[in-house]
C-alpha cells in the first residue's frame, strides 16, 4: 500500500516535470504582419514557430533577423502564393538581375545588396538570374520537361522515358517538383550562370571562390554542393544556387517537421513523389552547413 502511494507521488511529480518541458509560448508581434497575414488559417504553423530564430543556432558572424516576416504555413513552404502580393516580398531592382519582375523576401534582398557592394569592392560582379518561383511557375517548368516540350541536359526528351519514376528522377537532376523547390521561399537565388563549368575557370572561378569565402559573412550558403564531398542525396551540384540561411534554416526545419511526399500533388508525375522519397532525398538532401 505504501509502495503504491509512493508510485502515485512519483507519477504526479513526473507529470509536473514533463509539463515544465514545454517551451513558454512567445508573444509574436503581429504588427510586423500585413492584415491579410493576420488572419491565420486553421492549419497554419503557430506564430511562435514563425517569428523566432535563435542567435545561438547561427555562427557568430551571421546576422540573425529579429523576426521572420509572415505566416509560414504549408501553402507558403509549397509556394502556393503570389510573391507580388505578399507583403514580405520586394521587387528585385532590374539593375541587380538579368531580367525584370523577380521577387525576393525583403531580408534576402537586403542582405544580397550588402554582399553585392562588398563583392564590387573586391572586383567581383554578382547578378541574380533566378529568384522566387511559385508553385504555378515551377509547375510550368516541370510539366514542359515532363512532356518533352523542354529538353533535359544532353538534349534528352523526358517523355521518351517510359518508366515514370525514372523519368521524374531524370528531371530532378536539376529541377524540383512543384511544391518542393527552395525557390518558392524567397530565400534562394541563382547567381550569374546556370553552368558548373563556368564557375571552374577564369572569371567564374573568381566569383565562386569569393562566394565560398565571403558569402557566409552575409548569410549566403551554397545549397547543392558536391554530393560526394557532402555525402548528400538529391540534386546534382549547383555552383550557382545560394540560400539566405538566417531565414531558410527555419523554413528547412518547418519542411523537415511538417512536409510529406503526399503534399506533392496536382501536377504530372506527382504520384511518383512517395516512391522517390522526394522530401527526404531532395528537399532535405542539402548541404548541412546551410541549415544546421
Ligand atoms: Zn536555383
Amino acid at each position: 500500500m505504501i509502495w503504491k502511494f509512493c508510485f502515485l507521488i512519483i507519477g504526479l511529480w513526473s507529470c509536473r516535470e514533463s509539463s515544465f518541458q514545454h517551451p513558454v509560448s512567445e508573444t509574436a508581434s503581429v504588427d510586423a504582419l500585413t492584415t491579410n497575414e493576420q488572419s491565420i488559417k486553421k492549419d497554419a504553423i503557430p506564430l511562435n514557430n514563425v517569428t523566432t530564430i535563435e542567435k545561438d543556432t547561427l555562427k557568430s558572424n551571421e546576422v540573425a533577423p529579429k523576426r521572420i516576416c509572415g505566416v509560414l504555413e504549408m501553402d507558403y513552404i509549397m509556394g502556393k502564393f503570389d510573391p507580388a502580393k505578399n507583403g514580405c516580398f520586394e521587387l528585385v531592382p532590374a539593375s541587380l538581375a538579368d531580367k525584370s519582375g523577380l521577387f525576393l523576401r525583403k531580408e534576402t534582398l537586403s542582405a544580397f545588396k550588402e554582399m553585392l557592394e562588398a563583392a564590387k569592392k573586391d572586383g567581383i560582379n554578382l547578378r541574380i538570374i533566378s529568384a522566387t518561383r511559385n508553385f504555378e511557375y515551377q509547375k510550368g517548368i516541370w510539366e514542359r520537361k515532363w512532356s518533352g516540350q523542354t529538353k533535359l541536359e544532353g538534349n534528352i526528351n523526358a517523355s521518351k522515358i517510359s518508366n515514370k519514376k525514372a523519368r521524374a528522377e531524370k528531371i530532378m537532376r536539376y529541377s524540383a517538383m512543384p511544391g518542393a523547390s527552395r525557390h518558392h521561399w524567397g530565400t534562394d537565388i541563382d547567381i550569374n550562370e546556370l553552368n558548373n563549368k563556368w564557375f571552374e575557370s577564369g572569371t567564374g572561378k573568381k566569383v565562386y571562390d569569393w562566394l565560398q569565402t565571403k558569402g557566409k559573412e552575409f548569410g549566403f550558403y551554397q545549397v547543392y554542393t558536391s554530393k560526394a564531398a557532402d555525402n548528400r542525396a538529391g540534386y546534382e551540384e549547383e555552383k550557382w544556387h545560394y540560400t539566405y540561411k538566417p531565414v531558410s534554416a527555419k523554413l528547412t526545419n518547418i519542411a523537415r517537421e511538417t512536409m510529406h511526399d503526399e503534399h506533392l500533388s496536382n501536377f504530372s508525375g506527382s504520384e511518383q513523389a512517395k516512391q522517390i522519397s522526394v522530401v527526404q532525398k531532395y528537399v532535405l538532401g542539402i548541404s548541412e552547413a546551410c541549415w544546421k
